[in-house]
């Protein structure tokens, strides 16, 4: 897979799907070798960039203990609009709140002059994207293993009212014993009364959910991470994602008519292509629940490694 679309947000006409962001970055400068706030209460040393992404650059850091940390870096220039401020608040209240073990743990939120910053723990193991550039696509075991991960992660979310919104191989990090950690929750939602709609158009080209594009009228709830989670199986186990084309319109088209295909020659099992094609139905109210997905034989019927090795970045693991 080439580089991904990266996420958007809002558009002014409903009815002409956004484009992504387009790239309009200047480099700011790098937070201090020392990060530390004004009341002293946080010191750290920061060690190498581990990534960046719309807002926020990530970078490697110590405590005084020597324990390694990740901390996301938000330029405070950056937030000088009330929208900016906003989302960045609604993150880290999102964020703060969750504690399960495939949930990237959030520690502290500081700031200095020139920053926020946002310590979590570090997963050492990159991301699902990563691994997969690497492998091409994994073994159905290995589906297995991180789906139940992603499935649980999504489930606890559900269950405390936090709609992800941008489930994708890049934002499933892996931590030092290769388990799953959902991390990035730039753009989640707080449910805050039943039946509650979304209104806002987000998510990543490939993985974002037809009624998010094309019911902009009635709105988006928890379904649209049940349709990203059918779109990351099928990555997973084909190698690239079922409605990936040239340009996001296309992308656009192709998920409003529902048009994906397996490859021809049976490299995924007919029990994948079965729950995948149950998963990505149109109709949100008629995707399957969590619970359901676990249930179906694919899962039920299938291998599932009870840990996956450090080896599986390069080679196909030998599960026999
Ligand atoms: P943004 O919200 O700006 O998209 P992300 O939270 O996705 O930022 O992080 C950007 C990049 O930083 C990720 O793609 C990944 O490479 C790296 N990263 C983020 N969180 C962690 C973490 N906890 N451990 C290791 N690397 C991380």
């Amino acid at each position: 897979p080439g580089t991904p679309p990266k996420p958007h947000e809002k558009a002014k006409h409903p009815s002409s799907p956004p484009l992504p962001r387009q790239n309009a970055k200047v480099t700011p400068p790098s937070p201090p070798k020392v990060i530390a706030d004004a009341g002293g209460n946080f010191e750290f040393t920061r060690g190498v960039k581990l990534g960046e992404g719309g807002f926020a650059r990530v970078y490697e850091i110590r405590d005084a203990y020597g324990a390694r940390l990740a901390c996301k870096v938000v330029t405070k220039s950056s937030l000088k609009t009330k929208k900016a401020k906003t989302k960045l608040y609604a993150e880290i209240k999102i964020h703060k709140a969750l504690n399960h073990p495939n949930i990237v743990q959030f520690q502290d939120c500081f700031d200095d002059d020139e920053h926020v910053y946002m310590t979590l723990e570090l997963c050492p193991n990159g991301s699902l994207m990563d691994m997969l550039r690497a492998r091409k696509r994994f073994t159905e075991p290995e589906a297995r293993f991180f789906m139940v991960q992603l499935i649980g992660a999504c489930h606890y979310m559900h269950t405390h009212q936090v709609i992800h919104r941008d489930l994708k191989l890049g934002n499933i990090f892996l931590d030092k014993t290769m388990n799953v950690k959902v991390g990035d929750f730039g753009l989640a939602a707080l449910i805050e009364s039943p039946g509650e709609r979304k209104k806002t158009i987000c998510g990543t080209p490939n993985y974002i959910a037809p009624e998010v594009l094309f019911d902009t009228a009635n709105g988006h709830s928890f379904e649209v991470d049940t349709w990203s989670i059918g779109v990351i199986l099928y990555t997973l186990v084909v190698g690239r994602p079922p409605f990936q084309t040239k340009n996001v319109k296309e992308i656009y088209d192709r998920i409003q008519k529902n048009e994906y295909e397996f490859p021809p020659d049976r490299v995924v099992s007919l029990e994948v292509q079965h729950l995948v094609s149950q998963i990505l139905t149109l109709d949100p109210s008629q995707r399957p629940s969590l619970h359901e997905i676990l249930s179906h034989a694919w899962f039920t019927r299938g291998a599932i490694p009870s840990y996956i090795p450090h080896s599986a970045h390069k080679h196909m693991p030998d599960f026999s």
